[in-house]
C-alpha cells in the first residue's frame, strides 16, 4: 500500500561533514560525517519522527534541511524544487514556509524581550501587516497556544517551562509556516507538562495543516505523534517505515535494541532488554561496511566489508539497511 499524500520535502544523498581536529602529524584535518547520504521524503500533513542516540546526526539533518547550516553535498527539494540551489534572497522567502521549534525554551527566548515583542519579531522581520494587524496576529496565535492576552507584556522568566515552550511554538507558527522541524521540542519539559505540549502541537498541526519533522531521542514520544518513523545511526538512516511497521515489527538490530529499552508501564510485564555490546564508534573513524557491525550480535564477514543500502522489505513502506534483515 502506498501513501497518497504528496511529497513536501525530499532529500537526495544529503551530506553534512564537519571538519574537526587534525591527525597525529597535524597534516590532514579529519572529518565527522554527521549526515551521510541521507534520502528521505516527508509528505504534506504528516509527522515524520526521527530517532537515534544523541550525536547520531538527527539535529544536524533537521538544520541542513532548513538550510540553517550549509550542506556538504546532495539536494533538498521543497515541493519538487531544489532549494539547495537557492540564493539568499530566495531562501529568505522560504523562511516563512519553514520554521523550527527548539529544544530549550529557556535559551531560545531573549530574556530582555516581552512575550509580545518575541512573538511579533518574525512579523516585523518580514514586514507583514500594520502595527495593529500584527498585534491582532500575536494575540490570535497566543490564544491558539493557550496563553491569554494578559501575558503580552511579561518576560520569559515569569513563565514556567511549559508556558515558555508555548511561546516558542507561537513564535514559530506566527508566520503560518507549512513545514516545522521540532528539534527535541518537549525533551526539556517535565513529564507532567510534556503531554500537554505534545497535544497542543498535534492540535496545531490539524488546525494549520502543518507538516512536522519530529526529532527526538524518546521513542515513546515519537510513537505518540508520528505517522512514519526513521531511525538514524552514525549519520545514516538505517530503517524507516510507518509507525505500525517500525514499532510492530522492527527489522534492524539497532532499532530492536532501542525499542527494547522503552519502559513498559505495567509492573507485571517485563521486556527482554537487548544490551548492545561495545562502545559507540569514534565518529572520526566510523567502522567500514555496516557502521553498526562493531555492536551488532548478528554481524558477519560481509557486514564488516559491504555497506548495506536502504531497501524495501515487504510490500508496504518499510525500508531497512541491513544485509540480514530477513534472517534476524
Ligand atoms: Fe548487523 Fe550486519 Fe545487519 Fe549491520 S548489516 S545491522 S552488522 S546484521
Amino acid at each position: 500500500m502506498t501513501n497518497e499524500k504528496p511529497i513536501l520535502v525530499e532529500t537526495k544523498e544529503l551530506t553534512k561533514y564537519f571538519t574537526g581536529k587534525k591527525d597525529l602529524l597535524n597534516l590532514h584535518p579529519q572529518e565527522v560525517k554527521a549526515v551521510d547520504h541521507v534520502n528521505l521524503t516527508i509528505r504534506r500533513g504528516e509527522t515524520l519522527g526521527l530517532v537515534g542516540e544523541s550525536g547520531c546526526g538527527k539535529s544536524t539533518l533537521g538544520r541542513v534541511i532548513l538550510r540553517l547550516i550549509p550542506m556538504t553535498s546532495g539536494q533538498v527539494f521543497y515541493e519538487g524544487v531544489d532549494i539547495g540551489a537557492y540564493d539568499k534572497k530566495q531562501m529568505w522567502q522560504m523562511r516563512k514556509k519553514m520554521q523550527i521549534i527548539f529544544q530549550d525554551p529557556y535559551s531560545s527566548l531573549n530574556p530582555r524581550m516581552t512575550v509580545y515583542d518575541l512573538v511579533r519579531a518574525p512579523l516585523d522581520v518580514f514586514g507583514i501587516g500594520t502595527t495593529e494587524e500584527r498585534r491582532e496576529m500575536v494575540i490570535s496565535i497566543l490564544n491558539d497556544v493557550g496563553l491569554d492576552r494578559q501575558y503580552l507584556n511579561r518576560f520569559p522568566h515569569e513563565f514556567s517551562g511549559g508556558q515558555r515552550q508555548r511561546i516558542g511554538i507561537a513564535r514559530a507558527l506566527v508566520l503560518n509556516p507549512e513545514f516545522v522541524v521540532c528539534d527535541e521540542a518537549v525533551s526539556a519539559l517535565d513529564v507532567s507538562v510534556r503531554a500537554q505540549v505534545l497535544n497542543l502541537m498535534c492540535r496545531m498541526q490539524e488546525k494549520r495543516r502543518l507538516t512536522y519533522l519530529f526529532i527526538s531521542h524518546d521513542l515513546s514520544v515519537v510513537r505518540h505523534v508520528s505517522d512514519r518513523v526513521a531511525v538514524m545511526y552514525l549519520g545514516s538512516v538505517v530503517e524507516i517505515g510507518t509507525k505500525h511497521e517500525l514499532y510492530g515489527s522492527p527489522l534492524h538490530p539497532y532499532t530492536r535494541a532501542l525499542l527494547s529499552a522503552i519502559p513498559i508501564p505495567d509492573a507485571n510485564r517485563k521486556r527482554n532488554r537487548i544490551i548492545l555490546e561495545g562502545d559507540v564508534p569514534n565518529a572520526y573513524h566510523p567502522p567500514a561496511g555496516c557502521r553498526f557491525h562493531t555492536r551488532c550480535p548478528y554481524a558477519t564477514e560481509q557486514c564488516s566489508q559491504e555497506v548495506p543500502v536502504l531497501r524495501q522489505v515487504g510490500d508496504g513502506e518499510h525500508m531497512v539497511a541491513c544485509h540480514r534483515a530477513e534472517e534476524v
